[in-house]
Parts: structure tokens; C-alpha cells; sequence
């Protein structure tokens, strides 16, 4: 490899000095990108280094060649916590007058994770290739501008390997309306497609249409397997994306995979499939100009779970299983449990790791009692102070409340509770449990236990009696 590098070094001295770097094929311009991005001497691109600053010095560079607009007056760079990182930001504007306050985003990440244990991690793939990407798809639509009726804004983002902080820092200091933004793409990690076989664009269903458009075979070049997903999952939730789709902002995670040696010191230059990043370049390109000019491209309104915010009222309907007894508060001697079961509406209003939660049960509750079985068909309002994981999607939950129960009916073997005289038709109790949550659904368990007694007076043994009660519980959430 060290041949390839050498004649590449050559190639670049000859380019910068003869100013030969237009006649580079497009192909060559990629492999320029990656090889210097991705070399020794920018010792991994860490956000907040030297050597970051001296990449996003290279972008500058290439896009004022291309005669990129700075997205700002002062400049393409947008600089954050006390200027220790920096986005770079470019425009090419529209030619719609209506249409051009619209945006589509491209983004690509340019910081990498720099050393670790002398070793020069050099981010290749991750994310060299975006980058390289991310410049020529600006030449490209440069060239083609006056095709543009929306305008596309390039954004190389800094510091996403520490927490998406370029990204986060973007989108939540724009300065026009959110809802102007149509689409926001982020391409990470797109240089192994020869290994992975497809270039995958996940996200695809947050577009009304967006499938159709980006697998429509007559945008596709040649040799180039085009892949959607609904949504991003699993591999393509961490990337710059996420920060514009809790927006509600449509966003597509374009990315060949983790073919790659992913976040270790051999991902290097020489292993990227550049024949497969002109293919890529070239699907970008053609997607976007349907992107930028047709007015049917509009949000599909649905959004992946893991995106959506938090919501302030959740429901859910809630089916619960379990058996009750009857606790003698004198004496060892305790009525044996049988099968209870309920069914009911769950409200939650949520703040963050906390939430109040308001319920309502139908619930038949069943007891063994002594001359004959009991049942009682009761209206259960628990309320509940709700810890919780706030992760939206999967997580678990710790509940303490109260609840007050009201016996509509009831019956011991063929005749009805006397609620005049022996039985009482007002509960208060406690309640608690956890649950665990995959979304839509959610298994738990849950304590009753009641702090008035059923009977009005006591028995022969000078017990009250008093309900307690344990279910399974399965819920659906909306
Ligand atoms: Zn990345």
C-alpha cells in the first residue's frame, strides 16, 4: 500500500502545483478526499484537535475551489463551545423563488476519534468517505444549479464521534423556520460498498413517496444496488441524523454499513471502494435534484419511535391477571387466594424519568371466605408516582400510589353481598410494581393492597379482613 500511497502523494504535489485538479476524474477527486483526510498526519480528526481544525481546513478549501457559497456572512464556519469544534456550512441556493426558503441537508460528519494507545485510528471510512462525498455532491450540484428549485445546504459536521454535537449545535440555532427544512440526509460511512454489496438508505419512510423516488431504477446508475429501510434501527441510530428526526424533520442515513473495520486503526484509505463511491455520488446527486424540485416531497408525518419526543400524555389499555386473598389482621390464619383479573385505560403524564399515572379497572376480584366463595365487581382508580427509563422505545418502570376501589356488585355463591349491613363498598389501598417496556408493548406487576377492611365489623376472631391482591399485567401502548 505504501506504492499507492507514494504515487498518490505524487498525484496531489502535481495537482496542487499545475493546478491540474479539475482534470482529476471524479473518481480521482474521491480518492484525493479520503487519502488526506484520512492520512497519518491528521492523527484521526479528534474534534476539538489541531488536526480536526486542519481538516476542516481542507473542506473550506475544496468548496471555495468549487465555488461553494458560505452558508454565512462571516464565513462557511459555525463555531461552538468557545470555539473548540466547528461545523462547516455551504449553500447552494435554489431557483424557485418560492421554493428556494426551502432547504435539503446534506450532511456528513468529518471528526474521527484520533488516537488511542499510539495507535493512529484514521477513519476512512467513518468518515472520510462521507466527506469526500459530501464535497463532490456539492461540485456536482453546483454544476446542475440552475436544475436546483430548493436549496441544499452541505454541512460537514464536527464532533458527532463525541455526542452528535455539531448536529445537535445546527439544528437547534437555525435561523428560519424548522418546518422549511424538507429533508436532512446523513451520509456516514458509504466507502465499502463492493463488500457490502448495497448502499442503504434508512429513513425512507419519514417521505411521503420516499421510496419510490430513491428506488426509481432511472436515477439508479448502473452496477449500484439501491437498498430503503422504513427507518433507521440498531446500526444507523447513532449519526447526525437523530438530532433533526426528534425534530420531526424527514431524515434518511445513507451508509453502505459496518462492512468496515468500524472504529478500529485499519480503516484506512487504501481499503475503500471508490468505483462504488462515484456509483454513490452519482444516486445522490440524481435523488436530490428530484428532492430539490418536486413539490410533492413533503414529510410522511410518521417517524421512528426511538425519534419521537417525549410525549406529555401517553395511554395505554391494560389487561392484568393474578389472584387475591383475604388478610385477617388478627391471628396466623389468612383466606386462601383465588384468580382475579381486570382490565383497564392507563394515562401517564410524563416528565422525563418521572410521571403521574392515572388509571381506571374494571376488575372481578375473587376470594375464598368461609360459607361459601366470594366475588366483587369493582371500578379501580389507582393513581401512581412513576419512575421511569427515558428511552421511549424499551426500558422499565418503578410505580407507587394509591387506589380507591368501588364494589358495584357482588355475590357469595348464589346471593348478593349485603352491602347495607356487612360489607362495605368503598377500598382504599396501596399500590406498586415495575414493568419492563418494548414498545407498543409493556409486561409488569403490580401489589394491591387494601388499608380498609371489606367487612364493616370485625369477625369471631376479632380479625378484619382486607384484600390483598398481585397481577401480571399486559399492556398496549398507543
Ligand atoms: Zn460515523
Amino acid at each position: 500500500m505504501k506504492k499507492t500511497n507514494t504515487i498518490f502523494t505524487l498525484l496531489l504535489l502535481l495537482s496542487t502545483f499545475l493546478s491540474l485538479n479539475a482534470q482529476l476524474t471524479s473518481k480521482e477527486k474521491l480518492e484525493q478526499h479520503v487519502y488526506t483526510l484520512a492520512a497519518d498526519s491528521m492523527f484521526g480528526r479528534k474534534a476539538g484537535t489541531e488536526y480536526a481544525v486542519k481538516s476542516s481546513e481542507y473542506i473550506v478549501n475544496q468548496w471555495n475551489g468549487i465555488g461553494i457559497k458560505p452558508y454565512f456572512e462571516s464565513g462557511f464556519l459555525q463555531s461552538f463551545e468557545n470555539n473548540k469544534y466547528h461545523n462547516i456550512v455551504g449553500i447552494i441556493p435554489g431557483n424557485d423563488s418560492v421554493l428556494k426558503k426551502e432547504y435539503l441537508i446534506i450532511g456528513a460528519h468529518y471528526d474521527h476519534i484520533g488516537e488511542r494507545n499510539g495507535q493512529i485510528y484514521n477513519g476512512a471510512d467513518d468518515n472520510a468517505s462521507g466527506v469526500a462525498t459530501l464535497i463532490e455532491l456539492g461540485r456536482a450540484l453546483k454544476n446542475e444549479q440552475l436544475q436546483l428549485k430548493r436549496s441544499v445546504i452541505l454541512i460537514a459536521f464536527d464532533a458527532e464521534e463525541l455526542g452528535l454535537l455539531g448536529s445537535t449545535h445546527f439544528i437547534q440555532n437555525i435561523d428560519f423556520p424548522i418546518e422549511n427544512i424538507k429533508l436532512m440526509m446523513s451520509v456516514d460511512m458509504v466507502g465499502w460498498y463492493k463488500a457490502s454489496g448495497k448502499l442503504i438508505y434508512a429513513g425512507s419512510g419519514t417521505i411521503k413517496n420516499g421510496k419510490n423516488i430513491i428506488e426509481n431504477p432511472s436515477y439508479i446508475p448502473n452496477g449500484l444496488n439501491v437498498v430503503t429501510k422504513s427507518f433507521e434501527k440498531s446500526i444507523f441510530t447513532a449519526t447526525d441524523t437523530q438530532p433533526f428526526a426528534e425534530k420531526g424533520i424527514p431524515t434518511l442515513a445513507v451508509t453502505t454499513g459496518t462492512e468496515s473495520p468500524y472504529h478500529k486503526p485499519e480503516d484506512d484509505a487504501h481499503l475503500i471502494d471508490y468505483d462504488g463511491l462515484v456509483l454513490i455520488n452519482e444516486h445522490l446527486k440524481n435523488i436530490l435534484k428530484v428532492f430539490s424540485a418536486d413539490t410533492d416531497v413533503v414529510a410522511s408525518g410518521k417517524i421512528a419511535k426511538k425519534h419521537r419526543p417525549m410525549q406529555l400524555f401517553s395511554f395505554a389499555v391494560t389487561g392484568q391477571i393474578g389472584s387475591n386473598y383475604h388478610y385477617y389482621t388478627e391471628g396466623a390464619l389468612n383466606g386462601k387466594s383465588m384468580t382475579s383479573s381486570g382490565v383497564g385505560l392507563t394515562t401517564q403524564m410524563n416528565f422525563r424519568s418521572f410521571a403521574i399515572r392515572p388509571e381506571v379497572f374494571y376488575e372481578r376480584i375473587n376470594a375464598k371466605f368461609p360459607g361459601g366463595n366470594i366475588y366483587t365487581d369493582n371500578v379501580t382508580i389507582p393513581l401512581s408516582i412513576v419512575l421511569q427509563s427515558r428511552n421511549r422505545s424499551s426500558g422499565a418502570d418503578l410505580f407507587f400510589g394509591g387506589y380507591y376501589s368501588y364494589r358495584f356488585s357482588g355475590k357469595q355463591g348464589e346471593n348478593n353481598l349485603d352491602f347495607e349491613n356487612t360489607f362495605k363498598r368503598n377500598e382504599f389501598g396501596l399500590t406498586y410494581g415495575f414493568g419492563v417496556f418494548l414498545s407498543p408493548f409493556k409486561i409488569g406487576f403490580t401489589n394491591r393492597t387494601a388499608l380498609t377492611s371489606f367487612t364493616k365489623f370485625p369477625n369471631s376472631d376479632n380479625a378484619y379482613i382486607k384484600n390483598r391482591a398481585k397481577y401480571l399485567s399486559i399492556a398496549y401502548i398507543f
